[in-house]
């Protein structure tokens, strides 16, 4: 991860251990609407998905983030990098393109840097709105709401399935990330970290949900 540690660490103290959370009705994670999801005015969509899923909602903000924010989300390590690279190429296989002539190379790392880089650059090129969602199993349940990664092979039904059409092939041609509406954590270590990144502990708000009794 390519979090700022020390301000995670604040954060963390703050904040109840949603890695082995008591309780499954605990669990929390993060949703980013990311530039292209608040331009085409989604964010309500997004959240009505959210809520009618029966996910509570319990901390939201837009901010125009800096550099620094975008670059310290993302992580750098050499196995993420290799992660996006192979998400391309498996991409460029099922299209039949072929990937050095469309990236340069064939270098899984090399292409998530290139890749990461535009990314970091698109995340700036206007507001995100930052979501806190706590549920049952809500990380998973999160992940299955955005849908595959690339919006070209995301399920109808998904909100990149039902919102766009972008793929790996397509964006890198014209030397952009895909843009595929919202970021959403992937684990319970990940929540955690990205939960304590984007929020501090007094803005995270806690309360019941009117169905709450009936559902669980
Ligand atoms: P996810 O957001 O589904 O967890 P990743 O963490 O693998 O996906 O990638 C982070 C983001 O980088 C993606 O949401 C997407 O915007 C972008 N991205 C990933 N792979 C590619 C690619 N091959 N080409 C262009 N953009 C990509």
């Amino acid at each position: 991860m390519g979090l700022h540690s020390a301000k995670i660490m604040l954060n963390l103290a703050g904040m109840e251990n949603t890695k082995h959370p008591h309780h499954p009705k605990e669990e929390r994670t993060l949703l980013l609407v990311k530039p292209d999801g608040v331009k085409r005015g989604l964010t309500g969509e997004i959240i009505r998905r959210i809520e009618m899923r029966g996910f509570k909602v319990i901390g939201m903000a837009m901010v125009w983030a800096t550099r620094d924010q975008i670059e310290g989300h993302y992580d750098n390590s050499a196995a993420f990098l290799k992660t996006i690279g192979g998400k391309t190429k498996a991409t460029y296989e099922r299209y039949g393109l072929d990937v050095v002539s469309e990236m340069g190379t064939d270098d899984d790392e090399e292409i998530g840097r290139m890749v990461r880089a535009w990314l970091v650059d698109f995340m700036l090129s206007g507001p995100i709105v930052k979501i806190a969602i706590k549920g049952v199993h809500v990380i998973e349940g999160i992940r299955k709401l955005c849908g595959n990664t690339m919006p070209s092979q995301a399920e109808m039904g998904t909100i990149r399935g039902d919102f766009s059409t972008d793929s790996a092939a397509c964006a890198n041609r014209d030397r952009r990330t895909v843009r595929n509406l919202v970021h959403a954590s992937g684990t319970h270590e990940e929540a955690q970290k990205e939960l304590a990144y984007w929020f501090e502990p007094d803005e995270l708000h806690d309360y019941k949900r009117a169905e709450e009794d009936i559902m669980y």
